[in-house]
Parts: structure tokens; sequence; C-alpha cells
């Protein structure tokens, strides 16, 4: 911190003081958030930020429906989920009347850790196997189970005995074959070892391994792979799920397939603790009779509000088909950037989840410091981004969802003074 600017500093050690060794903050020199409205975040100091990063607020940051049907609904009445409540009803069947057959069936939770937890168990009681297969660099949520499956977490620990690695799919070429011959190879490995193959869990649009959203459909090819060999699919929909990928609810969807189990998080609440697990109810009923289930916020009125609030914003906002749109045009943009500048690598994505790859320009390799400094470029003009993937030189494109055309163009233009060493 000694390069700080004494006042940051100051709050920097406070920090670290406090929170230790856990304390993760994003930038070169941290940033006090004090507001947020749409695409935007404002500092302390008053500068306003382009957030292209954000997806918890995904249909906007402090949406004033979302805000005020939370505020309104604390006041009148919140407790634990053990009594019937028309507003949870309600939402949830909303939320199913979006899934497909024989998805009718929700439990609430609080995160999408609690999620894919409580999907893993599922999947346990389901097929009587213990194995679960993931890809390299996926990342799927912080308690003891999941963290096992989230290799992004654990990159410096050995794998588990129960866990399978396979590479993310392909940028191109036969994706879906490649993905399935190695999903079918793990599934034997796990075969033969006794473990046995439980579930492949996959985040739909591969957030973590660095943005993987094409071919449509070639997610079918692992489906039927996992389904032949006993085991599940479960889809994480914590990433591109409630309309981020512009062609529809959710990322699953694009691929034609109807997963086993659904499991769902961040923008669910817009930044109200809120995450759910849909599946069928012969799966539910089986994990039930075998184990209880209770969550003690997962799904509580407010809760119930917050996610209603959200469901309408998606609605009467097309925050859908503006993901479609402003995505188009964004992405677009950044395979013109491509031609200009060789350091930029693959532009891949859907909707408003955008993966742009830096590499060396002569090797072709990752260049992380690259993408790095190009993070904390963007961050002095106000713009806020994050990266991803194996390597962390994917520039992760994510902003809330009411993101348009006038915040691309803004986007584009920084982005190619800041390529130009601006
Ligand atoms: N799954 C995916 C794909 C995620 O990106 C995350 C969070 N980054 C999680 C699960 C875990 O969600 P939470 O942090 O709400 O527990």
């Amino acid at each position: 911190t000694s390069h700080f600017p004494p006042a940051l500093a100051e709050r920097v050690a406070r920090r670290r003081a406090t929170f230790g060794a856990a304390s993760v903050l994003f930038y070169e020199q941290p940033i006090e958030m004090v507001r947020g409205e749409g695409v935007y975040l404002f500092d302390a100091q008053g500068n306003r930020y382009l957030d292209m990063y954000n997806n918890v607020p995904s249909v906007g940051h402090c949406h004033p429906s979302v805000a005020s049907a939370i505020a309104a609904q604390a006041a009148r009445l919140n407790v634990h989920t053990r009594y019937l409540n028309r507003g949870v009803e309600t939402y949830a069947e909303r939320l199913l009347s979006l899934f497909p057959e024989p998805l009718t069936n929700l439990v609430m939770t609080c995160t999408g850790s609690e999620s894919n937890d409580l999907a893993m168990r599922i999947a346990t009681t389901v097929t009587g196997k213990g194995g679960f297969i993931v890809t390299r660099a996926a990342y799927h949520g912080n308690t003891s189970a999941v963290t096992a499956i989230s290799p992004s977490s654990f990159s410096a620990a050995p794998v588990a005995p129960h866990v399978r690695l396979i590479p993310a799919p392909l940028a191109e070429g036969d994706v879906a074959g490649v993905f399935a011959t190695n999903l079918r190879a793990a599934i034997a490995e796990l075969e033969e070892s006794g473990i046995g193959f439980a579930a492949l869990v996959v985040d739909s649009i591969f957030s973590s391994d660095g943005i993987f959203a094409d071919p449509p459909g070639f997610l079918q090819a692992a489906l039927s792979a996992a389904h032949e060999a006993g085991g599940l699919f479960i889809a994480d929909e914590v990433q591109p799920g409630f309309g981020r990928t512009g062609g529809g609810m959710w990322g699953f969807a694009r691929h034609g397939i109807v997963p086993d189990i659904v499991t769902m998080g961040k923008p669910m609440g817009n930044g109200f603790p809120m995450g759910g697990v849909v599946t069928q109810p012969e799966y539910l009923a089986r994990f039930c009779a075998s184990t209880g289930y209770f969550n003690t916020f997962g799904g509580t009125p407010v809760a119930a509000a917050a996610g209603n609030a959200v469901l309408d914003v998606i609605a009467e906002e097309c925050l859908i088909e503006n993901a479609a749109l402003s995505g188009d045009f964004l992405k677009q943009g950044l395979l013109e950037l491509q031609k200009e500048f060789p350091r930029i690598g693959g532009v891949r994505g859907a909707g408003l989840f955008i993966g742009l790859d830096f590499n060396d320009p002569e090797s072709g390799t990752p260049d992380q410091p690259y993408a790095s400094y190009i993070i904390n470029a963007m961050k002095r003009h106000h713009i806020l981004i994050g990266a991803a993937g194996l390597y962390g030189h994917t520039l992760k494109i994510r902003p809330p969802l009411c993101f348009n055309i006038g915040h691309g163009t803004v986007f584009l233009e920084t982005l190619r003074k800041v390529l130009a060493g601006g």
C-alpha cells in the first residue's frame, strides 16, 4: 500500500486488519463505491463508472422497482420459510412457468453455492453414485462439496478422487464431438474407479472457463453421453440465467436441452441474496425421502418480493430482447477492433455475455498481464471490467441488462483508445 495516496492506504490497511488474508479487493488501487444506478456505479469522490462487469444487479443497479418491493415487504412481514405466503407461492409458480417439462419443482436457497451443493446431493441420491465431472476452470461455489468441483479455486491443490476435470469446450471446430468425447472418457474413469458417475455439472455459458457459447446446441451430445451412462446433467445458470444470453431466460435453452437439475443464483434477486434449484418432482421426492431439506432464509417473503419484481422488470423493460440487440452491437464492434489490434485473439459470446481473449501478438499465447493492464487502464477511464478463463487472459464483458447501444459506443471508443496505448 506504500504507493497508495495516504487516505486510500489507511482505508486498505483498515480492511486488511479486520478481514485479513481473506480480503479480496479489485484493482491496483481499490475503489470505494457509494451508489449505484442502472449501468453506473459512483465512487466516494463522485466519479461515475460504466459497469461492464457486474451481473448480480442484472436488471440494473438499485432498480427502483426491486428496491421498493424489498423495502415494502420488509416493512410488512419477513419470517422464515415455514408459513404459507402468497408472494412466495406466486413466485414459485411464475418462475417454474419459465421452465420446460418435467422441471416443475423448485427449492429456494440463498446463494448459488447452496443451490449447487443441494443439486449434488440430489444427484448422489438419485444415481447412487458419487462422481462429478466439471470443466477445468469451473467455479460452482464455496461450500466444501462445491469447492471440490470448483477447480478455479484450488488450482494449486490436488483434485479430489470423486471429481474429474475435462477441458472447456473448443472455441471452434467439432465443439460438441470433442466435448462429449472428453466427457465419455472421464465417465469411464469414474466408473472404473468404483466411485461411479453421478453428474456432469456445467455453467451453460462456461463463464469462468472463458465464455463458450457457440454453436448453439453443442451441449446436446454431452447430455446424451451423461444419460447413456446413467448420470445426470446439472445446468448451473448462476451466470447465464435470467435473460443474459439474449435468447431466452436460460443458457441451457440455447442448446435445446432439458437438464435434469438447474441451479440459479446471483441475478435472481438483483442483489437480494437468492438462489434456487429446479428439478423434476420424482428426483426431489427421492431426495426428500432419504434426507430432509430446510433453509431458514431461502424463500422468505422478502426474497419472493425481490424475485417477483425482477421477473416483472425483465418483462416490462424487454431486457432479454435488449440483451440480444445490445450484445450483438457490442460483439460486432469488438470483432471490428479485432481486425485493428493483433493482440485480440477470439471474441465469443451470447447476448450481454462476451469474452475477448488477449494473446501475445508474436507467439499467440495467452497474455494475462496484458488483460490485467487493460482492466486497470479501463478503470482509469471509469469503465469497470474483469477477466476470466484458465489463463486469466479473457476479458469478461457482462454488464447489467439495461446496457444500451449508447453505453456500448462509449465502451468501444474507450477500449480502442486504451488498446492504442491511451
Ligand atoms: N456458480 C457459478 C457459475 C458462479 O459464477 C458462482 C459465483 N461466482 C456460483 C455458482 C456461486 O454462487 P454464490 O457466490 O452465490 O454462492
